[in-house]
């Protein structure tokens, strides 16, 4: 599973973090640090709870 982030519009909620923090890593000010993410085994199920507590809808999952 993959995981793609339009990064120039992530404003900073942190939400993805606080749902899955080692699978959406945030840099100093809050705001997502990647724009792809190549989720381990045994952890999709928390990257997809991250993908949707993003209110702004930029975190896509690609199975
Ligand atoms: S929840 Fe969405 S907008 Fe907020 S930090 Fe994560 S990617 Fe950015």
């Amino acid at each position: 599973m993959k995981i793609h982030v339009k990064k120039e519009a992530c404003v900073g909620h942190a939400r993805c973090a606080a749902v899955a923090e080692d699978i959406f890593p945030l840099d100093e000010n809050g705001y997502i640090a990647v724009t792809e993410i190549d989720v381990p085994p045994g952890k999709e199920e928390r990257a997809r709870r991250g993908a949707r507590a993003c209110p702004e809808r930029i975190i896509t999952i690609e199975e």
